[in-house]
């Protein structure tokens, strides 16, 4: 049976996708209308409404892959437990899941460089914790970490590469893009962790899950805020539906992990 894993959309996005308008004159400014943009397109961006639609042996045979490259390196573990007590499902899911967090801290970081808006600074950090904790499931599992020796900007999933620079590019466009961007991650986040947490029987491993999904909940809702703060729209659904987009977003931040 194929592991279900990562997917793109192959459908050419552009920026208007994310609800973003191109401004209608040359006499708009940022300032006037601050969800247009006037620079040129970078070109078609691809986006997922989630990452994982469709089935692929892409993401098994890099983990073959890795898994040989990393036997050398390989820390002496604690561990009680070992890969084979999960499903090729839940091995998959938590390899992608590393590196989905990994995509959201480096694209923050990226954004924060470039438009220096706190958020991104703030919420870096907590998907740097949310990193640490999917590796400290791997560890335990004995599972090897598709994130090792990678910098920022890499990945090894061809699939996450090719997303993160797509949206990395279209958050160069404007500091609003950016947070559209951080947005669409955010609920692509909501949606893949939703169905990693059906998809396991560890309590362990569902309750990091849960505590990720806490944090994507409150990540989504600054987002959708700073979207508010500088546009004075109230923020558009991308991957989630709008009902579900603006339950999360009208309900209070959550304490996440108590
Ligand atoms: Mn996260
Ligand atoms: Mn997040």
């Amino acid at each position: 049976m194929l592991r279900q894993v990562v997917a793109l959309i192959s459908r050419p996005a552009t920026i208007e996708d994310v609800g973003i308008v191109r401004c209608s004159s040359a006499t708009t400014t940022p300032k006037v209308q601050p969800e247009c943009i006037s620079s040129p397109s970078p070109g078609p961006v691809v986006y997922p409404t989630t990452l994982r639609t469709t089935a692929t042996v892409s993401l098994k045979l890099a983990s073959a892959i890795l898994a040989i490259g990393l036997t050398s390196i390989s820390a002496p573990l604690l561990a009680a437990k070992s890969g084979s007590d999960l499903t090729a499902q839940e091995q998959a899911d938590l390899t992608f899941v590393r590196e989905e967090e990994k995509l959201a801290r480096d694209s923050y970081l990226v954004f924060f460089d470039k438009w220096g808006t706190a958020v991104f600074s703030n919420i870096a950090g907590s998907e740097q914790s949310h990193m640490d904790a999917i590796l400290g499931l791997l560890r335990r599992y004995d599972l090897p970490d598709p994130a090792a020796g990678n910098q920022i900007g890499q990945f090894t999933d061809p699939s996450l590469r090719i997303l993160y620079a797509n949206l990395s590019t279209l958050g160069m466009e404007s500091e609003m893009a950016a947070l559209r961007v951080g947005g669409i991650i955010e609920e692509t986040d909501i949606r893949d962790l939703q169905t990693s947490i059906a998809n396991t029987t560890h309590p362990d491993i569902a309750k990091v899950y849960e505590n990720l999904y806490c944090g994507s909940r409150n990540h989504l809702r600054a987002f959708a805020r700073s979207v508010g703060d500088l546009t004075g729209r109230t923020y558009t659904a991308v991957v989630l539906t709008q009902t579900e987009v603006d339950t999360i977003i009208g309900s209070p931040t959550e304490q996440c992990g108590k």
